[in-house]
């Protein structure tokens, strides 16, 4: 369970971009963050991985106190928690495979990721990940050979090889056409629901939010202003 409790977070410049945050997310939920640009919904969702650090209030992961976490912690914390962006964040000269190995070698430099040797198991594991987002094909491709929808569920794919309990999702669609889009987020509906994992997702597409997720929590000024199930959204967020 991921838990807000008066979470504010302000910027160095003096921004408030978050205030009196209380949310309870639990496993396995399906999560659309909506609001205008500058809302604050990319600080919320990177709280809770700690690319941002909160800076009143308490934000707890399984019981887990964020901001208490240090140096080594961090990065065993963040394990557990798949990040997928907008600009996918993936090494375009290489292949799709090597892509999502190198979520097996996180203390690696870059270079050494991607010159790594890697066991039997670890391509086998890549490969069923790839599977799992229906691009198994493209395992032996160059990256910047693909679609920008089959690069996304590369990332996708990168993230499941991680055995992740949560997936954060910062604006996954906003790069792709309509209707590629509707085929990203089929493959999360069906990673959430077969894996239980649970996804938090920004989108400024509200249409796209209220179709395929359960809950939607709508940010104004960085204050919630809506939270609960996407049929009973009716005011403008
Ligand atoms: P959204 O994702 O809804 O577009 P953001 O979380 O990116 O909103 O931003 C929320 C507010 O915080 C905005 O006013 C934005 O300008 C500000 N902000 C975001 N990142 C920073 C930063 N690194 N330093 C200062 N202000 C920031
Ligand atoms: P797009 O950003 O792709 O044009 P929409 O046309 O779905 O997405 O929405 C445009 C804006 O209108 C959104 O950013 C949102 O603020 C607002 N909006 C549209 N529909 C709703 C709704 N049902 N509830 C709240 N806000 C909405």
């Amino acid at each position: 369970m991921i838990e807000f409790k008066n979470v504010e977070k302000k910027y160095a410049n003096g921004t408030t971009a978050l205030q009196n945050i209380n949310l309870k997310i639990e496993q396995g939920e399906f999560v659309a963050v909506i609001g205008l640009s500058g809302a604050g919904k990319s600080t919320l969702i990177r709280c809770i991985n700690r690319m941002h650090d909160i800076t009143e209030g308490q934000l707890k992961v399984d019981e887990v106190d964020v901001a208490k976490l240090k140096g080594k912690q961090i990065r065993q914390f963040r394990r557990r928690i798949g990040m997928i962006f907008q600009s996918f964040n993936l090494v375009t000269r290489t292949t799709v495979i090597k892509n999502v190995m190198v979520s097996f070698v996180p203390d690696l430099p870059l270079w050494r990721k991607l010159t790594g040797i890697f066991t039997k198991e670890q391509k086998i594991k890549a490969l069923e990940a790839l599977d799992k987002v229906g691009i198994l094909d493209k395992a032996f491709i160059r990256v910047d050979q693909l679609s920008g929808g089959q690069q996304q569920r590369v990332a996708l794919a990168r993230t499941l090889a991680q055995n992740p309990d949560i997936i954060l999702a910062d604006e996954p669609i906003a790069s792709l056409d309509p209707v590629t889009s509707k085929l990203v987020m089929d493959d999360f509906k069906r990673i959430n629901k077969d894996m239980n994992i649970s996804v938090i997702m920004n989108i400024h597409h509200v249409e796209i939010a209220l179709e395929y997720c359960d809950r939607i929590i709508g940010i104004r000024k960085g204050a919630v202003v809506f939270d609960g199930e996407s049929s009973k959204v009716t005011q403008e967020i």
